[in-house]
């Protein structure tokens, strides 16, 4: 199924015009599922997607034409800082469901529970969110591999095992053909699943649409102004407008749009760090990742395998290239894997006047810094345990680790300010809760504002220290019943 546009209402010569009583800005994990339920509930509903939409198994993973059509800035994007923190978005229609890895976590319930007492969430029941959770994993197929799992993995399982830490396959949005292995899986992102079901009741996709602000007057958001594919300006006409860009995009166009009041200052990520690790037997494969993570020191440090393409192998490998890059060699061997932290500092978006994008900035503490030398240590270990013969962490100058006895020069050696630290996980950035330091409400509505409402990983009141797509739909769905309730379709 491929996204159709939607067809203005006129167009006249210099700016096409649309009216929609709900815009939905974004079509990833928050506004698809936003557009499909308010779609179905009735409402008359436009989505724009500043990407293209493109179809699943076009473009070959990890391809640079896949990192031009559909990641952001082609994958290159920076929140600054010492160190600074490269992070990774999707930018097409489905947004980040259609590059991501597919590993799919319930928000835990102590989670839930922290964030309804920390930040006054209003009526957060875990019970209605685990039904919510139940119907997301039957629309999503979550399930786990069949048969084996892949070579990748079962490193971390047999290193984990090797050393009774607590691990788990993570399920995964995928279908499998009958019979199918590991690596035949088809991603369930959402322009497979919830995008057609918000099409099929009904709503518009306008694609390669991107809103620049929104005109705002007093507590109300009326018009939107977009630049359409061909570059030419156009305006939506609006009753209710679901902000829904992910946690970057969504605080900057509230700022252009001249809401600055607590939003953009608490972006939350989870940093990693990385390694390779190489072992006697081939085991990459190059366009699947693992579904194994290891939990042992969860929350606060997670393991699990990156994508393992080689060009990303040699990206592992390059904080220490000339020792390191031999390795690029039997790149078969090799594979990539990380430390996750959950991390107590905090970034801030801003947008700056006659600039397309935000300057996003972060800042480790000192016990993040602390916990990412810690996480890579025990990493490192965990790799040795399951075979590796020779682990190449990612830092500046690091040092082949060949032995656990290695394990004390890369503590003594290692400073986060070395390392190469990355993200695909951001959120928080518009936090919801009653709790005066939350920029939205309970449900996602703009403090201040009638009818803006956020509902993407922003809303997340911090970052949730598992894999976060399954808690921004979830959230999402919650908010968005609470509005079909308070909210009914006219007519
Ligand atoms: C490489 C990678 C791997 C990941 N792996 C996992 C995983 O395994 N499990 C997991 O749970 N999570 C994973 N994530 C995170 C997950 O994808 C995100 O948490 C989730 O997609 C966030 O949803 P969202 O709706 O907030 O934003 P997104 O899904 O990013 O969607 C936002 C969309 O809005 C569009 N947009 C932004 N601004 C505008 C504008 N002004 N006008 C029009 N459109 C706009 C963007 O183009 C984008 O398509 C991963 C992310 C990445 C990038």
């Amino acid at each position: 199924m491929t996204g159709p546009a939607s067809t203005p209402i006129h167009t006249p010569a210099t700016e096409a015009r649309y009216d929609a009583e709900i815009l939905i800005i974004g079509s990833g994990a928050g506004g698809a599922t936003t557009a499909a339920l308010l779609a179905e509930a009735g409402f008359d509903v436009l989505v724009v997607e500043e990407g293209d939409w493109v179809e699943q198994g076009s473009v070959v993973s990890f391809s640079l034409e896949q990192m031009d059509r559909q990641y952001r800035s082609g994958g290159v994007t920076v929140a600054l800082g010492l160190p600074s923190i490269a992070y990774t978005e999707g930018r097409c229609a489905g947004g980040g469901t259609e590059v991501n890895s597919g590993l799919y976590r319930r928000p835990p319930a102590e989670l839930l529970e922290r964030w309804r007492s920390q930040y006054h969430i209003r009526d957060l029941d875990p019970d209605e969110m685990y039904v919510i959770a139940d119907e997301i994993e039957s629309a999503i197929n979550v399930t786990t591999v069949p048969g084996a799992v892949s070579a990748p993995s079962a490193v971390l399982r047999r290193g984990a095992d090797a050393l009774a830490w607590q691990n788990s396959e993570s399920p995964r949005w995928m279908t499998y053909p009958p019979g199918g292995s590991a690596s035949s899986g088809q991603r369930q992102s959402m322009t497979r699943t919830y995008l057609p079901r918000a099409q099929r009741a009904g709503a518009r996709l306008l694609t390669q649409c991107r809103v620049r602000k929104l005109s705002i007057s007093g507590t109300s958001a009326s018009d939107a102004d977009v630049v359409l594919a061909d570059g030419s300006p156009g305006r939506i006409h609006f009753r209710h407008v679901f902000v829904c860009g992910g946690a970057i995009h969504t605080p900057a166009l509230l700022q252009r749009s001249g809401l600055r009041e607590r939003i953009g200052d608490t972006l939350a990520v989870h940093p990693t760090v990385k390694l390779a690790a190489r072992f006697a037997e081939p085991i990459n494969i190059p366009d699947d990742v693992p579904v194994h993570q290891v939990k042992e020191f969860a929350p606060e440090i997670s393991f699990g395998g990156s994508a393992s393409h080689p060009g990303l192998v040699a990206l592992a490998l390059a904080d220490n290239w000339g020792e390191f890059s031999h390795a690029l060699h039997e790149w078969e061997r090799v594979c990539v894997y990380y430390a996750a932290i959950t991390s107590e500092g905090k970034g801030r978006v801003k947008a700056i006047p006659g600039l397309r994008d935000p300057l996003v900035t972060y800042n480790l503490t000192a016990r993040d810094k602390q916990l990412l030398r810690s996480g890579l240590s025990r990493l490192t270990l965990l790799m040795l345990a399951a075979g590796a013969d020779e682990v190449y962490p990612s830092y500046h100058n690091a040092p082949v680790v060949r032995s656990s006895a290695d394990i004390a020069s890369l503590q003594r050696s290692f400073a986060a300010t070395k390392a190469t630290v990355m993200t695909v996980h951001l959120c928080s950035t518009v936090p919801i809760g009653e709790h005066p330091r939350c920029a939205a409400g309970s449900f996602g509505q703009v403090r201040g504002m009638r009818n803006v409402w956020v509902n993407d990983a922003s809303m997340l009141p911090d970052a949730p220290g598992v894999n976060p797509q399954g808690s921004v739909m979830a959230f999402a769905i919650r908010n968005a019943q609470r509005f079909i309730e308070t909210e009914r379709p006219h007519g």
